[in-house]
């Protein structure tokens, strides 16, 4: 055998091992056209490997493998850290901020405000122009029928409402005051952060982080009117504690996968109760310590997460407008807790999202109510995002009966963490090519169009009528 057939050999034995393997995993994630096209990349492996022994033709297997051996090692010139990225939410300040009014948001304007009520006169008289098209879309109620896309499947709309009734209750301790006669502990901030961390992972969280306060992001006035508490509805919101304790909880893939099905907004439901009561206990935790704490959840929120999370160290926001986590992608849901002790804040961190989103916009091609924008970012309140329309977005959840999550499902930062995509991952924050071409590779391995996948028996949604299928 000639040195060059035996080069060719080497390296189609190794590519063929890769291949196998992006095989099996596709096959677990239930990727058919991923299965597909490693199978077919396999088979062409073998095929050319054969042409290594045809003494006219060694040289096209030869030259394919100097070709791969030359992008690989491309691969590994490292990228410019993005500055944007590692300057955290302030990085992407384009002008004069201005902050966010909580009154504003849609779910706030849908959710809290009574028709006839004194609230409801002034907010409409202050935007006149939203108040027939917020009418139309409070007629079909927050979510409309809850689960209506799988014929509202009773164990899982159950599942949905029994994990929402927990916040209510935790949501009256979310403000904590030292305890009486407490004196504040006086721990160094490195061994407070120490513990504090500790302390997140141990009840529950998948990641935490810290970060500082930035009162530039606090919401400038307080629209949730949360236990009929109309007379907060307006108020200026301000003397927040300085430091976030900032948690993440992972949306489980094999609930995800079913987007927009039932069983992911049984995931959410449920990480919603979670993050309650990790948020609430954290508080809690500090006012025990002598400091004061404020759990930030779906019954409490002074500023809005996602910034806060970046700012922490926990990852960086794409097109669709999620927090993109290092190990789950946009699989997260993010909760924190607000608290005076000192503690040491994370640094933001560069995952190479940006300029990954620039190229890949599958969330935007998938999004049945196309609610996430193709073009580049805008400015919005000083900062420049890529900016989601909220309406539309709102009211495709309100058809499906569930909070949709597509966008987070068919993101490729969402896929397992698996050493396949781990290693993935680490290439797209470091390398340039990386970031400019996996972005296309992806689109032809794994397609451009979302499908929901099937789920664990127990969460199955296609029992009871016939396994017709719904979406
Ligand atoms: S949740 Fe669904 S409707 Fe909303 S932006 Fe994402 S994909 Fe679009
Ligand atoms: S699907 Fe693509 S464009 Fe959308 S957030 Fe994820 S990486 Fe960015």
């Amino acid at each position: 055998m000639s040195p060059v057939t035996v080069f060719v050999l080497i390296i189609s034995v190794l590519l063929l091992a890769a291949t196998l393997y992006f095989v099996f995993e596709s096959f677990r994630e239930q990727e058919k056209r991923a299965v597909r096209n490693g199978l077919g990349a396999a088979l062409l492996i073998l095929c050319l490997s054969v042409l290594a022994f045809i003494p006219v033709l060694w040289f096209i297997p030869a030259a394919l493998c100097l070709v791969l051996i030359g992008f690989s090692a491309l691969l590994f010139i490292p990228a410019a850290p993005d500055e944007k990225a590692l300057k955290g939410s302030r990085g992407y300040q384009k002008g004069d901020v201005t902050r966010f009014d909580e009154r504003d948001s849609v779910f706030v304007r849908y959710r809290y405000l009574p028709e006839g009520s004194e609230q409801y006169t002034t907010y409409y008289q202050m935007h006149p122009d939203r108040e027939s098209a917020d009418a139309q879309r409070r007629k079909k109620g927050f979510i409309g029928t809850p689960g209506s896309i799988d014929r509202e499947y009773l164990p899982n709309v159950a599942m949905m409402h029994a994990a929402f009734s927990i916040p209510p209750f935790l949501g009256l301790h979310a403000h904590a005051s030292p305890q009486d006669g407490v004196t504040p502990a006086r721990l160094t901030p490195e061994k407070a952060t120490r513990i504090v961390k500790h302390l997140a992972l141990h009840i529950g969280a998948d990641m935490v982080g810290i970060a500082k306060v930035d009162p530039d992001l606090v919401y400038s006035h307080r629209g949730e009117t949360h236990y009929e508490r109309f007379d907060d509805w307006g108020k200026p919101i301000s003397d927040l504690p300085k430091y976030a304790v900032v948690m993440l909880t992972e949306m489980k893939h094999g609930h995800v996968i079913s987007a927009p099905h039932t069983p992911t907004v049984a995931e959410s439901a449920h990480l919603y109760a979670r993050g309650a009561y990790l948020s609430t206990l954290m508080a809690q935790w500090f006012s025990h310590m002598g400091y004061r704490g404020v759990a930030e959840h779906t019954r409490n929120y002074d500023l809005p997460l996602p910034p806060l999370a970046v700012d922490a160290g926990l990852g960086e926001v794409g097109r669709q407008g999620y927090l993109i986590a290092p190990k789950f992608g946009a699989r997260v849901r993010i909760f924190a807790t607000l608290t005076d002790m000192p503690l040491i804040p994370d640094a933001p961190i560069s995952m190479g999202v940006e300029a990954f989103c620039m190229a890949c916009k599958k969330c935007a091609d998938s999004c049945p109510s196309k609610s996430i924008p193709w073009d580049e970012k805008v400015v919005y309140n000083g900062f420049e995002k890529w900016k989601l329309d909220e309406a539309s977005c709102f009211d495709y959840w309100s058809r499906v009966g569930t909070d949709c999550s597509i966008c987070m499902a068919i993101c490729p930062f969402s896929r397992p963490d698996t050493l396949l995509h781990r290693a993935v991952r680490v290439l797209v924050a470091k390398s340039r090519l990386a970031q400019r071409t996996f972005p296309y590779v992806d689109n032809f391995l794994y397609g451009k169009q979302w499908r929901p996948k099937t789920v664990a028996p127990w969460l199955s949604y296609r029992n009871q009528h016939d396994d017709t299928e719904v979406y």
